[in-house]
């Protein structure tokens, strides 16, 4: 059997920049939660973004909790999601026991539809927070959204958990809205092996958040709650692999981008397969390389193909209003998130690959488009 081929896996400096990291953490025996790694991976972080502060907590889901939660969301309250996405970004609204409303995307972002976002603000208009996604590393039309939000009176939330190092006109995705999260899950585009990151510009937020994600203790020398806390904070040991991380995630970026623009070169006379919206406002990440198809080719013959080389790839994300688990809520839209559910397919984009590999990806893909 081939190597496995993932869609995109971790992958760790060349230099050991991580390694370093950690072991300054052993020698000092900082092994338990917080400390210095902990402090310095939150400064660099919201530098490298341009953020004014920053949480690091145990994963991008915890983040979008606690933004919620920071919003002052909870039981019964409307909050406003975007549909196509992984149900990390929606499951923390059930968290709060309020009540998710699912809107539908637009083709020249594939993520929230500034038209449908303002349908559902129109009908819910107590509204309490919207979550946009920044999908596969492509910006939302943010000016737009950020104007809805204001004129609406609602918080934005930014899960930019697939987006780190994408920037919308000139400014990185995650600094839009009043928060912005971020993901270092082993398949994200720099990984902790499990992290997250919340980030916004108000410093009372984000110390409420350290607050309620280190149990909630009060000011006292005894154990003290008055809330309800939460064991939600970032180890030292693994903010030292976040801080190496950093170091290279501009690489990251940039062969991630290699990726894309050589499966666009190689198949774009295939007139069946439309790439991803690369908008001229919009530096994506390229996160993941992601196409759509008409014709008689489908998403499954390219995944079972793919597969024969034991190489990854899988379909879009299945939207959060036609999972199982959600279907009940409200949905305001058309049928785009379908559409691309239906015809799209992310290619493997892990940086690791080498040229060799991705030849056979688009080798493969041409010969179905042959027979
Ligand atoms: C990965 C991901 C998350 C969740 O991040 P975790 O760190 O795995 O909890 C949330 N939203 C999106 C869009 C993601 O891709």
């Amino acid at each position: 059997m081939k190597e496995k081929i993932y869609l995109s896996s971790p992958h760790m400096s060349e230099e050991g920049f991580e390694l370093q990291y950690v072991k300054e953490a052993f020698d000092t025996n900082w092994i338990a939660p917080l400390g210095p790694n902990v402090d310095m991976f939150e400064k660099e972080f919201a530098e490298y973004v341009g953020a004014e502060h920053a949480a690091a907590l145990i994963s991008g889901t915890a983040a979008i909790h606690m933004a919620l939660k920071a919003a002052g969301v909870s039981q019964g309250d409307i909050v406003i999601c975007q549909s196509l996405t992984f149900s990390a970004t929606a499951n923390p609204i059930i968290y709060e026991k309020a009540i998710p409303v699912f809107v539908d995307s637009d083709y020249e972002t594939w993520n929230m539809s500034p038209k449908y976002l303002e349908q559902a603000l129109i009908k819910y208009p107590q509204a309490k927070a919207v979550i946009v996604v920044h999908l596969y590393g492509l910006a939302a039309d943010m000016d737009k959204i950020v104007e809805l939000c204001k004129k609406y009176n609602v918080t934005l939330i930014e899960d930019a958990a697939e987006s780190l190092g994408t920037t919308y006109k000139g400014k990185h995705t995650g600094t839009f809205g009043d928060f912005g999260i971020f993901s270092f899950n082993g398949n994200k585009i720099i990984t902790t092996s499990g992290g997250g990151m919340l980030v916004s510009k108000n410093k009372e937020h984000i110390e409420k958040v350290r607050f309620w994600a280190t149990q909630s203790r009060d000011k006292a020398r005894h154990y003290q709650h008055s809330e309800i806390g939460y064991n939600y904070r970032m180890s030292n040991v693994l903010a030292g692999i976040g801080r190496g991380q950093m170091k290279v995630l501009d690489e990251r970026v940039k062969r991630k981008q290699e990726i894309f623009n050589y499966y666009r070169e190689r198949l774009k006379g295939i007139s069946d397969i439309t790439f991803m919206p690369i908008n001229d406002w919009n530096s994506p990440n390229c996160w993941l390389s992601s196409i759509t198809l008409i014709g008689s080719v489908r998403p499954n013959h390219i995944i079972e193909s793919l597969n024969e080389e034991n190489i990854e790839s899988r379909p879009l994300w299945k939207p959060m209003h036609r999972q199982p688990v959600f279907e009940m809520y409200d949905f305001v839209g058309a049928n785009v998130a379908d559409t691309l559910f239906r015809n799209g397919i992310c290619l493997p984009s892990d940086t690791k690959m080498n040229i060799t590999v991705q030849k056979t990806v688009i080798e493969r893909i041409l010969g179905l488009y042959r027979k």
